[in-house]
C-alpha cells in the first residue's frame, strides 16, 4: 500500500496540534501561520532542564552509548531511580535522548541504556517505524523537551521484519506495520549477503532515519546543532548497541 506524501506537511500539522495542547500546559508557544516559534520552557531555571541545556548532541550520544556499555559489561548504575529523582522530575522533564525502538519485550530502552526517570523520551512500536504519530511525538521530545539525540533502534531477530520478509496476509491492523517495513526489506534484497533478515533489519533502521530526517521540525534543530539523528542495532544475545549511521 502506497502512502505518498506521508510526511509532507505532517510536521507542521503535528507541531500545531501540540501547540494547541501540550504546549499550552505551562509552556508558552507561538504558532503564527507558517512561523513556528520554539517555545521557551517556563521552568528554564529548573535544575533538571538546566542540566541538559548545554549538552551537545555528541555528548548526549556518548552518554547513551556509555550507558549501554555499562549494561553489556554488567556494570549498571541504575541512575536516577531514587525517590528523590521521582520527585525532582515530577514537575518538569528534560530527557537528553529519544529512542524510536521496537515494541519487542526484550529491548526496554531504560534498561539497555542504563538510564532512569526523566532521561529518555521513548517511542516504541513494532518494527521501530517512523509513522506520523511517532514522528510527531519525537518532534515534541526534541523541540519542546530538548532531547539532543534521537536514535532509531532496531534489533536482531525482529519479528516484525521477519514477518514482512515472509509476506502473506495478516489479520487486524498488523498489515499496516508491514507496509512501513517493506522498503527496508526490498533494499536488503538488492544487497549481497546471506543473512537477509539481519540485513533487512538494518536497512529498515536506515530507512526510518531517512524518514525522520524529512521532518521540518527535526531538520531545523539539526541545522542549529541542537539535535542528531542516528540509527542503532541492538544484539539480543550480547545486549550491545552498534551505531549504523
Ligand atoms: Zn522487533
Amino acid at each position: 500500500m502506497q502512502k505518498p506524501q506521508k510526511l509532507i506537511n505532517l510536521s507542521r500539522r503535528n507541531a500545531i496540534k501540540y501547540g494547541g495542547g501540550f504546549l499550552g500546559t505551562g509552556l508558552a508557544a507561538t504558532v503564527l501561520g507558517s512561523n513556528l516559534v520554539k517555545p521557551e520552557p517556563v521552568a528554564a531555571q529548573n535544575p533538571i532542564i538546566a542540566q541538559n541545556k548545554d549538552i551537545t548532541p555528541d555528548q548526549a550520544l556518548r552518554k547513551l552509548m556509555e550507558g549501554n556499555k555499562r549494561f553489556v559489561e554488567q556494570k549498571r548504575q541504575t541512575p536516577n531511580q531514587t525517590r528523590e529523582r521521582l520527585v525532582e522530575v515530577s514537575e518538569s522533564q528534560a530527557p537528553f535522548a529519544s529512542i524510536l525502538g521496537c515494541a519487542d519485550s526484550r529491548v526496554p530502552a531504560e534498561i539497555v541504556f542504563d538510564q532512569g526517570l526523566g532521561d529518555l523520551f521513548v517511542c516504541r512500536i513494532a518494527g521501530n517505524i517512523a509513522i506520523a504519530e511517532e514522528v510527531g511525538s519525537l518532534e515534541f521530545g526534541s523541540m519542546v523537551l530538548g532531547s539532543k539525540v534521537l536514535m532509531v533502534l532496531g534489533h536482531s531477530r525482529c519479528g516484525a521484519v521477519e514477518a514482512t520478509i515472509k509476506g502473506g496476509r495478516f489479520p487486524g491492523q498488523i498489515g499496516t506495520l508491514i507496509d512501513d517495513i517493506q522498503v527496508g526489506v526490498e533494499r536488503a534484497q538488492q544487497q549481497s549477503g546471506t543473512n537477509k533478515l539481519e540485513m533487512a533489519i538494518q536497512a529498515n533502521v536506515i530507512h526510518q532515519v531517512e524518514l525522520l530526517n524529512q521532518s521540518v521540525v527535526l531538520g531545523d534543530l539539526i541545522d542549529k546543532n541542537q539535535l542528531k539523528i542516528v540509527g542503532g542495532y541492538y544484539d539480543l544475545e550480547t545486549g550491545e548497541v552498534t551505531l549504523l549511521t
